[in-house]
């Protein structure tokens, strides 16, 4: 074996769990330790400024600066006692990840002597350098400068020695720079559309929250052997490796008893985890060798989507105490499943309703089927903009590769749902309804707890799937931040939410009563809205022809995608909820190009890196010892047995100088392409350039490193091979 792998499966083999001991304590007793939540708000912050925290929490008010200096000399107090030292602005740039700047809370005072310090201002305002984070030319060169703000809607918390301050991120013009910023704007405006259309049910609802429970997908891989693969280090994925013989066919692995190392890894971050309050619940094997999954209980969406981010950095660091790396990208191997992140999402009023969960009555019922057929409708008419929002280099690979969500947008809601719409769409008419007929619809809608309760009806193929009592948003990537995804579903359920009021009233306003006015309006959304509703097998060839048909979308690649961010409809939906101006769209979709760009140029010449560097010397190494060899057969043999033993290793050694020279040939190829591409003079030829003309030839290189990993020397492969990456103890 090449030493350097030799070694690192030296290493591998000889792994024992890592030996951590925690207190012996239930979940309970220290969940959200570390958390300035209400307990320790209540315990360090005065009456009057507790009250006005909670305010600002519940109802966005600005707290004024005797208050802000007053939560943060607590914030400090709090943190202090429990060993904390310096603090950050915590914050979630269009990078995908999170943003830190420590800071020490001591401030020299003379005579060689310090305090700890922080003041209100330092709570709630920073400005970092704007123009060294993803900006798409928001930022003027001559204003740099951003600003965090404090977000005090998502609890302070302490991660290793720091006190983290969660904060949208904007520029000095007050353009959004973050993805927190637009979905704290959408969360509003859902708010205010839903509570608006509970009206029509329940006078009592003051308020809806949007609920978020993601499904966090993700593989591990021993340290060592993460090491020396530059492709895993660099690009999150191997760009090599020919299939290991055993990959999931035998389906063992998926909820398959948890590798004694893994569960010790597992433990120690849902620790971690529970200290900073995230409500990390389900563990369990996933269906590719070394694949996982962890679920938390679901949360208000915007401390969901902090508490995912936060996760994915836990799950990083913590991985390293126990000699693994976690792999968080959609599909860090070929040939096995790739990773995803469901976002179950749904509607939650003050008054404890779930609203896309049926109720006992028929008027709970009608108020649940109103938000069931508005998002229904909603992803129909943004079915483009679905898809844009999860597209990303990473999630090109998985989407519509046999094993996760197709690229086509489609809604899955289940046969017995489906006959409900049905009937609903048959015997509502266009006027008024008889009394008979509202009262043989009501019957019907009155079953459907029941018909929920036994429905474990699921369709693992669908990109959105409801799933009893909400949706399930199966597309969302492994690595993304949950929040672009939520930003938009919560954007075009409250466009359709507000639509859908305007239509009722105008019903009643014409002297409709209200029920049969709301009837009515759901009637044509569930006939304006039927092509995106698709009960089959997502999967299938049989579908992708369906949904031509239909004249449904199948846009299987990210620049192409993207361009729905930039559609009129986009636009103008955006720009009349006042969540992304026309300019923070354009510049976000700008970003969006520059980073599949990149990354697919990283990935591009890590694949020449590796080609030159390490698979072509071993390729030629082994060919020599074959050459060698075949020269001194023939002094031993005579020429008839020479002819025969020969002809095999002069087909190996043909066979390794055809692919040899095909690999070469291919990376300079390659690299012309992105010579060319890179003088393109826009951001979206560039990203179609890169994507068109350099990623095909990544199929193809590694078509033959593959297949010369599969005919060379064990002993000569440099790099760690798939059946010893997949396989964990
Ligand atoms: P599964 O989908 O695997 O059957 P669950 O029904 O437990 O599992 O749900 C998976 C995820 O959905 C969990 O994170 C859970 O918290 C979340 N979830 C459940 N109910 C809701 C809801 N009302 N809103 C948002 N997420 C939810
Ligand atoms: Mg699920």
């Amino acid at each position: 074996m090449s030493t350097r792998r030799n070694l690192a499966m030296q290493e591998v083999v000889n792994r024992k769990p890592a030996d951590i001991s925690y207190p012996d304590k239930q979940v309970s007793q220290y969940f959200g330790d570390s958390v300035f939540g209400i307990d320790a708000m209540r315990e360090f912050l005065s009456e009057e400024a507790f009250t006005r925290v909670m305010e600002a929490m519940e109802k966005g008010v600005t707290l004024d600066r005797k208050i802000a200096d007053q939560v943060a000399a607590c914030m400090k107090a709090w943190a202090q006692s429990k060993g904390v030292t310096h603090f950050t602005h915590w914050f979630q740039p269009l990078t995908g990840t999170t943003a830190e700047k420590h800071d020490g809370f001591f401030e020299p005072i003379g005579g060689g002597r310090a305090v700890e310090r922080f003041s209100g201002s330092q709570l709630v305002q920073q400005e970092p350098d704007a123009s060294s984070f993803p900006n798409g030319g928001v930022r003027s060169t001559f204003e740099a400068r951003g600003y965090t703000a404090w977000d005090p809607t998502s609890p302070a918390f302490i991660w290793g020695n720091t006190l983290c301050i969660p904060t949208i991120f904007v520029s000095y013009t007050g353009e959004a720079l973050d993805f927190k910023t637009p979905l704290l704007k959408s969360l509003s405006i859902l708010d205010k559309a839903a509570t608006d259309v509970c009206q029509y049910f329940d006078k009592n609802v003051t308020k809806v929250i949007g609920t978020l429970g993601w499904e966090q997908e993700y593989f591990l891989i021993d340290a060592s052997l993460y090491n020396i693969r530059y492709d895993l280090q660099q690009t999150g994925r191997t760009l090599f490796g020919h299939a290991s013989a055993k990959g999931q066919q035998l389906e063992d692995h998926y909820w398959g008893s948890i590798p004694e190392r893994v569960l010790a890894y597992m433990k120690d971050f849902e620790y971690e985890s529970h200290l900073l309050g995230i409500p990390v619940r389900t563990r369990h094997n996933e269906v590719a060798p070394a694949q996982f999954e962890c679920a938390p209980v679901f949360e208000e969406i915007n401390i969901a989507v902090d508490h995912n981010q936060l996760l994915m950095d836990v799950m990083e660091k913590v991985a390293i105490r126990h000699n693994f790396r976690v792999l968080l990208h959609e599909k860090p191997y070929a040939g096995v499943n790739g990773s995803g992140k469901h976002n179950n999402w749904s509607l939650a009023t003050n008054t404890g309703k779930n609203l896309l969960s049926p109720g006992k009555t028929p008027k709970t019922n009608l108020q649940f089927l109103t938000f069931f057929i508005s998002t229904v409708k909603a992803v129909y008419e943004h079915a483009d903009l679905m898809r844009a929002c999860i597209a990303s280099a990473n999630n090109d690979h998985r989407l519509g590769a046999n094993e996760a969500p197709p690229a086509i947008m489609s809604v899955f809601l289940g046969e017995q749902l489906n006959k409900v719409l049905e009937e609903i769409e048959k015997s509502v008419g266009d006027k008024k309804l008889s009394p008979e007929e509202k009262t043989a619809l009501k019957l019907s809608i009155g079953k459907i707890p029941d018909i929920l309760l036994d429905n474990t009806d699921r369709n693992r193929t669908s990109p959105f799937a409801f799933t009893g009592n909400k949706f399930e948003f199966r597309a969302v990537g492994s690595s993304a931040n949950c929040a672009g995804a939520m930003t938009v579903l919560n954007s075009i359920v409250a466009q359709q939410l507000i639509d859908f009021k305007t239509d009722v009233d105008a019903l009643m306003d014409n002297k409709m009563d209200k029920d049969d006015a709301i009837f009515q309006v759901l009637k044509r959304y569930i006939i304006e809205s039927k092509k995106i509703r698709f009960e089959g097998n997502g999967y299938g060839d049989e579908w992708k022809a369906e949904a031509k048909k239909r004249g449904l979308s199948n846009i299987p690649t990210t620049p192409g995608a993207l361009e729905a961010f930039i559609s009129k409809k986009t636009l103008g939906l955006f720009d009349n909820l006042g969540i992304l101006n026309h300019r923070e769209q354009e510049s976000r979709y700008e970003i969006y190009l520059e980073t599949y760009t990149k990354k697919i140029q990283i990935e591009s010449r890590i694949i020449a890196d590796m080609v030159n560097n390490q698979i072509v010397p071993a390729a030629i190494a082994y060919q020599k010892t074959l050459v060698d060899n075949i020269a001194g057969l023939k002094n031993v043999l005579s020429a008839a047995d020479y002819k025969v033993a020969a002809e095999t290793q002069i087909d190996l050694a043909k066979e390794i100088s055809q692919r040899v020279t095909t690999i070469i040939k291919s990376a300079e190829a390659m690299r012309e392409e992105r010579k060319k591409a890179n003088t393109l003079d826009s951001a979206k030829k560039q990203a179609h350039a890169y994507c068109d003309k350099v990623k095909p030839y990544f199929e193809k290189i590694r078509y033959e490193v593959d297949k010369l990993e599969f005919i060379i020397d064990d002993a000569t492969w440099p790099l760690p091979k798939y059946r010893e990456m997949l396989y964990l103890r």
